[in-house]
């Protein structure tokens, strides 16, 4: 009808753990396999491939036979870039970069950590999408029947395959019942906003990729109310800042509604500030049968959504990418449109952490920067600086403001970018830890052992100074000295292996206090069992307690010390201190605490 040409695409963004077949599986929906060109039309754009609908009508004429087709959309445009670059710009808010998502799974693997990377994003940025539960191919002796619905190629294979493709499907849909999502085969869902549907394709053979576009296109439809479909306001997202020879810095630009022209006037944020510009050149590339004529691009008058196109434009080099980018319009305020596309960074900012004490966190895009410190705060790491793109010395100057502060946050966590080599080189010099990972899990895992490693290394250092409370009761003398052993009771805290041991004596006539220090305990042992620490009312057998003091200056029973003396395990102001140190105040009970403020006075510390 008329107003077909006012309809908007939806877009769809592909991804998943590495290796399950995004690539290959978007070159399969690419591919124009379909005799005499029926299928034609397909054209390869910025980072996005657009299908238009009559070369979806022949990709999924096998479906006719199961289910009842509709065609209101003009096509649909598929982002090309699989994984996190493209859809880490699927921002929470500001982006409608992606109307609906395939997560692929690999039959054979189940769900991987990417994976459920990739569900808790889809989760955050309530994203609708479907499985490809891709590589079904693989299922033992599969019989292929190229680009053929997955119910009529299933419904041909052995009883053997069919069992094992139950059986991992079952499994599957287990383990993202684990991740709280339920699931259904796409054709036996009842009930679509509820649980996720599922293809069952193979990249290979490309049965199931009729299914899988069928229902891309099924749900759009349903799911995308009438307004959206409408081409209305500009939507623009930014995939990537490049350099093109002949054209300076160029942006790629995913236009997701409304039009762009040449000369439009637009405004995007910037690492430094906005950037206000206006657009040279709207390019395309050329269609592949004529590659051979001397430009590389198609220059274009006017774009409309959804497409992806390359703007040249002045001053793009500070562009960020994940940015949206907006354009003036004749009733417009310039300054209002600078201040609204800025709030995209500024508004991340928001994060750091008011105290000054974090990490630092250097992304590739607004997009990545987001889910990373999104991730961050679920784990309780503090940020103290953010940045956008690649890391430079400066950057890492702001993370050895923490070697002081906090050395355990002097670390860099960056998401997929590069480092500087003067970079590096002057974190190594400093003793700065530059983690640079594009999986989000792994730069989190790394971090934590190297934590761990950190803490590890401190109680080694503070080992002796970790003195736990503990009160003991002496019960025998088991052998005076050379080496002391004594027979005790605990009667308060934990005695534990190092810990040294005191008498506290007031003097009778001058009042002062004394310390007698009997020694280290070398070993404990209960009925001859040697343990490594005892707690209160562990045992009623009594513990035998070997005592070493390399000053040779132990008291002597009898004389200085006797069975009526309280024993203690000998406490300080610094081993009060280093118990609350982060080293070890983990491991700390509320009782020791209590028994800490005891013993306090008996020592008599402040
Ligand atoms: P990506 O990392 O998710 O983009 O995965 P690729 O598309 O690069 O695929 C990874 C490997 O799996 C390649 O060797 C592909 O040929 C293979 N592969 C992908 N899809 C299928 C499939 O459906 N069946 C089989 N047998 N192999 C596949
Ligand atoms: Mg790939």
């Amino acid at each position: 009808g008329s107003h077909m040409k006012d309809l908007r695409s939806p877009i769809c963004c592909i991804l998943g753990h590495v290796d399950t077949g995004k690539t290959k599986l978007l070159d399969k929906i690419r591919q124009t396999n379909v005799q005499g060109g029926e299928a034609g039309g397909i054209t390869q754009q910025i980072g996005a491939t657009y299908f238009p609908i009559d070369a979806i009508k022949a990709k999924t004429k096998v479906m006719a036979e199961y289910e009842k087709q509709t065609f209101d959309v003009p096509g649909l445009l598929v982002i090309d870039t699989p994984g996190h670059e493209s859809f880490s710009n699927l921002r929470s808010r500001g982006s409608s970069l992606c109307n609906i998502a395939i997560l692929v799974i690999d039959i054979m693997h189940g769900l991987e950590q990417q994976t459920i990377e990739s569900i808790k994003l889809l989760r955050d940025r309530k994203a609708p999408f479907v499985v490809a539960l891709n590589k079904i191919d693989r299922l033992y002796d599969w019989k292929a029947i190229p680009n053929n619905s997955f119910r009529d190629s299933f419904a041909k294979q052995s009883r053997a395959v069919q069992e094992e493709f139950q059986s991992r499907y079952s499994k599957i849909q287990l383990e993202l019942a684990e991740q709280g999502l339920n699931s259904e085969l796409y054709f036996q869902n009842k009930n679509m906003s509820k649980y996720v549907s599922i293809v069952p394709t193979s990249a290979v053979t490309g049965e199931g990729v009729p299914d899988l576009l069928w229902l891309l296109l099924e749900l759009t439809q349903k799911r995308m109310s009438k307004q959206l479909m409408y081409l209305s306001h500009v939507e623009a997202t930014i995939l990537e800042v490049k350099v093109v020879e002949g054209f300076g810095t160029t942006i790629d630009v995913i236009l997701s509604n409304g039009y762009l022209r040449e000369g439009d006037r637009i405004v995007l944020c910037g690492m430094n500030g906005p950037i206000v510009t206006n657009i040279r050149a709207l390019l395309t590339p050329q269609p592949l049968r004529e590659l051979r004529l001397k430009s590389e691009y198609v220059h274009h008058k006017e774009v409309k959504a959804a497409l992806g196109v390359k703007i040249a434009a002045n001053d793009l080099e500070k562009a960020v990418s994940g940015s949206r980018l907006l354009v003036v319009g004749p009733e417009d305020d310039e300054d209002e449109l600078m201040d609204d596309v800025m709030d995209d960074l500024t508004g991340l900012l928001d994060s750091v952490d008011t105290t000054g004490k974090g990490v630092v966190v250097q992304a590739s895009t607004l997009g990545s920067l987001e889910a990373l410190l999104d991730f961050l705060k679920d784990m309780k790491i503090p940020v103290m600086s953010i940045g956008l793109g690649p890391v430079y010395k400066r950057d890492v100057m702001k993370a050895s403001t923490m070697l002081e502060k906090a050395p355990e946050y002097a670390v860099m966590l960056c998401f997929d970018v590069k480092v500087d080599k003067e970079a590096e080189q002057y974190a190594e010099q400093e003793g700065i830890k530059i983690f640079n990972a594009d999986v989000i899990y792994h730069l989190f895992d790394s971090f934590t052992a190297y934590q761990e490693k950190l803490l590890e290394e401190r109680r080694k250092d503070f080992l002796d100074y970790a003195i736990f409370p503990c009160v003991l009761q002496t019960l025998q003398i088991i052998n005076k000295r050379g080496p002391m052993i004594i027979g005790v009771d605990v009667l308060e805290g934990t005695l534990r292996v190092g810990t040294p041991i005191c008498a506290v004596k007031t003097d009778p006539t001058t009042k002062e206090r004394q310390t007698l220090i009997l020694g280290k305990v070398i070993s404990l042992e209960i009925n001859h069992q040697p343990v490594q620490e005892v707690k209160k009312g562990q045992t009623a057998a009594g513990v035998a307690v070997r005592l070493e003091d390399p000053s040779g200056q132990q008291p002597i029973w009898g004389r200085h010390v006797d069975e009526n003396d309280t024993l203690y395990s000998l406490v300080s102001r610094r081993s009060i201190d280093t118990l609350k140190d982060k080293a070890f105040r983990d491991q700390v009970a509320r009782s020791d605490w209590l028994l800490l403020k005891k013993l306090k006075v008996v020592f008599g510390i402040e």
